[in-house]
C-alpha cells in the first residue's frame, strides 16, 4: 500500500552532495505531480554540514527527522582535508553513515549496475563482451559475515620476533541468510527472474550453509531461476561474460568486492545508485538511498558532478520504499532518454562520441526532469 504522503528525509551532506541532491529533489517533485503523489521532502544537514550547523555529523534534529520519515535520500559525507582534524568516531562516515545504517537495521544493500548502450565507450570491456548491454543487480548482505563476526582481534604471538596473530571470524546464521535471500528473490521477480547466489561452499562452512539456505528459500519463488557460483569464478565471469547475470546474491565481504567490480563496468561512479533496506514492519520497509560514489571534492561546487546516481537513487526509493514501480520506471526511462539524446556530464563524455554534448549538473538534472 502506498501511503497518502511520501515522507522523505533528504540529507545532502558534503562536497557534490548538495548539487546532485538539488537535481534529484527537482525530479522527485516532477514525478510527484505526474503521478499525483503527495511528496513531502524535508532537508536536513549531515556530515560536515551537520558539524558546521549543529556540532555533530548526525545532529539530533536530523536523526529525529529520519525517524519520523518513511525513508532517507542521502547524498554523501566526508571531506578528506577536514576528516583528519577530528577524532575517528566523530568523523562523518562513522558518526553519520554507519550510525544511520545501525539505527535503521539496514541489512540489504542493492546496487544496480546498468550500462546504457550509448555509453559503451565508458566501459572498460570490449564491445563484444558488453553483448546486448550490461544490467546487473548486486544484492549484498550488509550486517553479518567477516566484517562483524566475533572474535575479531589482534594478539601477540608471544614469540621472540614479536609477531602477532590477527583474527577475523566469519559468522552467518540461518535467519540472516534467509532474510537477505528473500530480498534477492523478491527483487529478481521485479527483473529478469534469474538469481546467481555467490559463495565459497567448496572451502567455507559458511558457504555450505549459505548454499543450503538459499536453495531452500528458492522453493518459495518457483518463477525465479537459481544457480550457484563460487566467488572466484563469479569475479572472473563478471569481466568475461557480464551479460549472463541478472541478480547476484552475496554475503557481506564477497558483495563488497563484487559490487565494486561490477560498478567498474558502468564506467562512472556518477551513474550508480544504491539502496539499503531494513526489515519490513507490516507492509513497510525502511530504506536508505544514496549514490555509490563519495563527495568528489575534486569537482565539488563547479557544476561538474553527474546527478544521475542521485536521481536513480530517488527511483529506487519510489520502487523499494513505496512500491511505486511506474513512477520509478518513469525516472529510469527519463535518464535513458537523456543519455540517448547525447547529453553527457564530464565523467561520461568522450570527445570522439558522435552527437555527444557536454553539459553541467544543472542542465543534466533539468533535462531529466523535463523528460519525465
Ligand atoms: P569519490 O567517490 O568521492 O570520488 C572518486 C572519483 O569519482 C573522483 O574523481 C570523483 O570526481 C568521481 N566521482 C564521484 N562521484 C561523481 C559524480 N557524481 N559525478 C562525476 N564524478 C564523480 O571517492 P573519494 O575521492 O575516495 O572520496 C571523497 C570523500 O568522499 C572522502 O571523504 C570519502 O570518505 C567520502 N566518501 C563518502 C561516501 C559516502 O558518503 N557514502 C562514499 C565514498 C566516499
Amino acid at each position: 500500500m502506498t501511503p497518502t504522503v511520501l515522507k522523505i528525509a533528504a540529507l545532502a551532506g558534503d562536497g557534490i552532495g548538495p548539487e546532485v541532491m538539488r537535481e534529484a529533489i527537482q525530479v522527485l517533485r516532477v514525478v510527484g505531480q505526474k503521478f499525483q503523489l503527495t511528496v513531502q521532502i524535508t532537508e536536513a544537514p549531515v556530515g560536515w554540514a551537520g558539524i558546521d550547523a549543529a556540532g555533530q555529523a548526525l545532529p539530533d534534529a536530523t536523526l529525529a527527522l529520519c525517524r519520523a520519515s518513511d525513508c532517507i535520500l542521502f547524498g554523501s559525507v566526508g571531506l578528506p582535508d577536514r576528516d583528519p582534524t577530528i577524532p575517528k568516531e566523530q568523523r562523518p562516515e562513522r558518526a553519520a553513515l554507519l550510525r544511520l545504517r545501525k539505527e535503521f537495521g539496514l541489512f540489504a544493500n542493492l546496487r544496480p549496475v546498468k550500462l546504457p548502450r550509448e555509453l559503451a565507450h565508458a566501459c572498460p570491456l570490449t564491445p563484444e563482451r558488453q553483448g546486448t548491454g550490461i544490467d546487473i543487480l548486486v544484492v549484498r548482505e550488509l550486517t553479518g559475515g567477516m566484517y562483524f563476526g566475533q572474535p575479531k582481534k589482534t594478539e601477540p604471538l608471544g614469540d621472540a620476533a614479536g609477531g602477532f596473530r590477527a583474527i577475523d571470524t566469519m559468522v552467518y546464521t540461518t535467519p540472516e541468510i534467509e532474510r537477505i535471500a528473500h530480498v534477492a528473490f523478491r527483487t529478481a521477480q521485479l527483473r529478469r527472474k534469474k538469481l546467481t547466489s555467490i559463495d565459497k561452499a567448496n572451502v567455507l562452512e559458511n558457504g555450505v550453509l549459505w548454499r543450503e539456505v538459499v536453495t531452500r528459500v528458492a522453493k518459495a519463488y518457483p518463477d525465479v531461476a537459481l544457480d550457484h557460483m563460487f566467488v572466484d569464478n563469479g569475479a572472473m565471469q563478471l569481466v568475461l561474460r557480464p551479460t549472463q547475470f541478472d541478480v547476484l546474491l552475496c554475503e557481506n565481504m564477497f558483495g563488497d568486492i563484487l559490487s565494486d567490480e561490477a560498478a567498474a563496468l558502468a564506467g562512472s561512479l556518477g551513474m550508480l545508485p544504491s539502496a539499503s533496506l531494513g526489515a519490513a514492519t507490516g507492509d513497510r520497509v525502511f530504506g536508505f538511498y544514496e549514490p555509490a560514489g563519495g563527495t568528489a571534492p575534486d569537482i565539488a561546487g563547479k557544476n561538474l558532478a553527474n546527478p544521475i546516481a542521485q536521481i536513480l537513487s530517488a527511483a529506487l526509493l519510489l520502487r523499494h520504499s513505496f512500491g511505486l514501480h511506474d513512477a520509478a520506471a518513469a525516472i529510469e526511462n527519463a535518464v535513458a532518454a537523456v543519455i540517448a539524446a547525447g547529453l553527457r556530464t564530464g565523467d561520461i563524455f568522450s570527445p570522439t562520441e558522435p552527437g555527444a554534448r557536454r553539459v553541467g549538473t544543472r542542465e543534466m538534472g533539468a533535462a531529466i526532469a523535463a523528460a519525465i
